[in-house]
């Protein structure tokens, strides 16, 4: 049996070239998607994230509105930024890039988003309306796994899935989209007894945990389907995930590298859901 790599950078690579094609459409109808980005302070992991999303904006022809504000911005004068975007019809999709300050109350701002414009999918209306069933912008994460194994024909119907991790915004959404799908959801977390016995049992296995390697052999059937979520930098600047890719790869029957798998997926759904703002 040979192991699939799910290969998250083409695919993103394609969805944009899609997307591209998409937002020429929608110029013919003189409708320009607009993003609005705000950035406060200067993290430089946020830095870079922002300008990787301001350079698929411009590839794909969405025109990006920055807004870089000092780290001592208040709650009032952020809240504010966000009423005037809310209320300009030019302005489809509004993106607070996280995390903010401390003297800002993240909860506050994602609140004050208007779903419509909430391309991230963080607003409590969205996050309710993907649990319920109802239509709205789902978090980019989440999307974009779901995106990269349809896109590899994995099938998910019936599966036994188990995510670790239950954060807000991969292990939760991530969870009621595989719910969608028809799959059957086991969610560990921290206290989750036994971790390695649950995740055995996986068909898909999805690990969102924010550890290095920590998903050994030990914890993969044969023939799963991994999905690495994790982002982790090692002592070395080198990238890695949460699953021990090497020791776990001949045993999946598809896996996603890091980098190179779900993290360039992520903006690849940021801007599709910024084109869906601007089509409704
Ligand atoms: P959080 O820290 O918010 O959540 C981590 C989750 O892992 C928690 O639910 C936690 O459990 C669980 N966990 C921690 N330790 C263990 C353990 N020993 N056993 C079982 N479960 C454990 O992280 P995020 O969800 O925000 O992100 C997870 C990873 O994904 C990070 O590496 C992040 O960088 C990456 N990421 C990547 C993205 C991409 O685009 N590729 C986007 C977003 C995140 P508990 O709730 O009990 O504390």
């Amino acid at each position: 049996m040979s192991t699939i790599i799910m290969n998250g950078k083409k695919t993103a690579q394609d969805i944009k070239d899609e997307l591209k094609a998409e937002v020429a459409l929608l110029k013919e109808k003189s409708i320009e998607p607009t993003l609005a980005v705000v950035l406060v302070g200067e993290n430089q992991a946020s830095q870079v994230y922002v300008k990787n999303k301001k350079r698929a904006c411009e590839y794909i022809g969405i025109r990006s509105l920055s807004y870089e504000l000092d780290c001592t911005t208040s709650e009032e004068e952020l809240l504010k930024l966000i009423h005037d975007l809310n209320s300009r019809s030019d302005v489809h999709g509004i993106l607070v890039q996280l995390p903010l300050p401390k003297q800002i109350n993240e909860g506050n701002i994602l609140l004050a988003i208007d779903p419509s414009k909430d391309v991230d999918g963080f607003h409590p209306i969205n996050v309710g309306n993907l649990s319920v069933g109802r239509e709205g912008f789902v978090s980019c994460t989440p999307a974009g796994i779901i995106e990269l194994m349809k896109r590899y024909s994995i099938p998910m119907e019936g599966k036994k899935c188990v995510v670790i991790g239950r954060s807000n915004i991969v292990g939760k959404p991530i969870s009621m989209l595989l719910l969608r799908e028809n799959a059957t959801v086991t969610i560990c977390h921290s206290r989750t007894k036994d971790l390695a016995l649950e995740c055995q049992g996986a068909d898909i296995l999805i690990a969102a945990i924010g550890k290095a390697n920590f998903v050994s052999k030990d914890f993969v059937k044969k023939g799963a389907v991994i999905v690495d979520v994790g982002i982790n930098r090692l002592e070395n600047g080198k990238l890695c995930g949460d699953v021990a890719y090497d020791e776990c790869f001949d045993l999946a029957s598809a896996i996603t590298p890091v980098p190179g798998g779900v993290g360039p997926m992520t903006i690849a759904m940021l801007m599709k859901n910024c084109v869906l703002a601007a089509t409704k």
